[in-house]
């Protein structure tokens, strides 16, 4: 007989370790998938082109119902997890249903950081992490609307460009003195706030958001150097949290996330968790590909294989307002290594290699992403690259046109 999986959280790792699990042990679960938002699992990355009014609803959904069906996994939309019984093993739902399981896993995600900043609950005060509060920005952006976003990393840069395509006016206020400041470097962030302005977003770096002024609707955000900026829409995109309540509220260990060891496995047993929700050696990733390869690692240990995740290495390869950015590796050289950088400032392009010890450690692309996962291949391999050194920086087809010229004539000599 099949044993009882219970996954809570019906996003983008929770479908991935669907999809894993299922081909590697058809039979061996009978999976029952719980999720709070009323809809089946969607691609949350796509929510920015849904704001920019890129794609229809339609097109967020990672899997048609059918593809669940298959599967024989049971869906529970739209009801809540509301505690979790390691020892009794069961899962208690909103409204009183109990869910028996033999392997559990938590696959919460996150939630959106609210600041707590004075008439931060007045109408027009949004955060942007689902369907939901895409829906609710868009019924706001007609007319001249204006927007503030508090955020300038990839979140608030997101929901600027979907906000301006939609039509609104938008600042950005950032309180550091760079543009996403966790993947780019002074040179690149100066060049994607360029970027930006031209494509008419305010941004305002070193600023500190302060209060939301208005009487019963938004009407300004002010700063903490007294300027008031005047906006209809505050949208806070300040960081995010891994959603954790279900594990702490059960006594399992929690730090920042809920901490796992290298099978996934929380401090009780048989509970796992993966994505956004989970912290291993440390570190709690915000992005979808180290979610993935938890997923992976997971089907493939309760499929019964042996199987370690030894972390992610921390990449982003994306791109933000229409301007492709690649960051991965230590790109400030903070652990020592001496920069090689490209850049180009007129067409928009920018390249920093940080190369130790004869190998590349990080690197940040602007606008010429092409390379990018070369270059992450060179990073992950930790390939020396001595022989190709002058030409690195060039990109992947100059170094083999030049390794090409070089090679020539040595085998000819042979
Ligand atoms: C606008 C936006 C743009 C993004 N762009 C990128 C990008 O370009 N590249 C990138 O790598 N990443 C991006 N991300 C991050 C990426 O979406 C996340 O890393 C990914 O969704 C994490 O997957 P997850 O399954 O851990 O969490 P989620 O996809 O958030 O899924 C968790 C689900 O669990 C549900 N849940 C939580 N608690 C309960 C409970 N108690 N009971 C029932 N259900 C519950 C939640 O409602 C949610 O549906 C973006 C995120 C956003 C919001």
């Amino acid at each position: 007989m099949s044993e009882p999986l219970v996954i809570v959280g019906n996003g983008m790792a929770a479908t991935r370790l669907v999809d894993e699990l299922t081909r590697l042990s058809p039979d061996r679960y009978a999976i029952t998938v719980v999720g709070e938002e009323p809809s089946m699992a969607y691609n949350r990355v796509l929510l920015s082109s849904l704001l920019a009014r890129e794609i229809e609803d339609c097109d967020l959904e990672l899997k048609p119902r059918t593809w669940w069906d298959e599967r024989r996994v049971s869906i529970v939309s739209g009801r809540q997890a509301t505690g979790i019984e390691p020892k009794r093993r069961i899962v208690r739902l909103r409204g009183g249903t109990q869910l028996a399981y033999a392997k559990l896993v938590l696959a919460t995600g996150s939630e959106p950081i609210r600041l707590p900043l004075p008439g931060a609950d007045l109408p027009g005060v949004q955060t942007f992490r689902t369907r939901t509060d895409v829906s609710a920005m868009l019924l706001r952006t007609s007319g001249k609307m204006r927007a503030v976003v508090i955020g300038g990393g990839l979140l608030g840069l997101e929901a600027a460009y979907g906000l301006k395509k939609a039509g609104a006016e938008v600042t950005v206020v950032h309180l550091m003195d760079r543009l996403m400041e966790r993947q780019l470097d002074q040179r690149s962030a100066a060049m994607l706030k360029a970027a930006l302005e031209a494509l008419g977003i305010n941004v305002l770096l070193n600023a500190e958001s302060v209060a939301v002024q208005g009487r019963r609707k938004v009407g300004g955000l002010r700063l903490a150097d007294g300027r008031v900026v005047d906006c209809d829409l505050v949208v806070m995109a300040a960081g995010i949290r891994p959603r954790a309540g279900l594990a702490r509220l059960a006594d399992l260990t929690v730090n920042r996330g809920i901490v796992v060891d290298d099978q996934l496995q929380t401090s009780a047993a048989d509970v796992y968790a993966i994505g956004e929700c989970a912290e291993h050696r440390g570190v709690c990733y915000g992005l979808v590909e180290p979610a993935y390869e938890q997923a992976h690692v997971l089907a493939r240990h309760l499929g019964g294989e042996e199987t370690s995740y030894k972390g992610s290495l921390l990449a982003t390869n994306l791109k933000v307002s229409g301007v492709g950015v690649f960051s991965a590796g230590d790109f400030l050289g903070a652990d020592g290594g001496e920069p090689i950088v490209l850049s180009d400032p007129e067409h928009g392009i920018y390249r920093k290699l940080v190369v130790k010890d004869g190998r590349i450690a990080g690197a940040v692309l602007l606008g010429d992403t092409g390379d990018a996962l070369w270059y992450l291949d060179l990073i992950r391999s930790g390939a020396p690259i001595a022989a190709m050194r002058e030409a690195l920086v060039f990109g992947r087809a100059f170094c083999e046109a030049s390794e090409a010229v070089c090679v020539e004539p040595q085998a000819e000599a042979a």
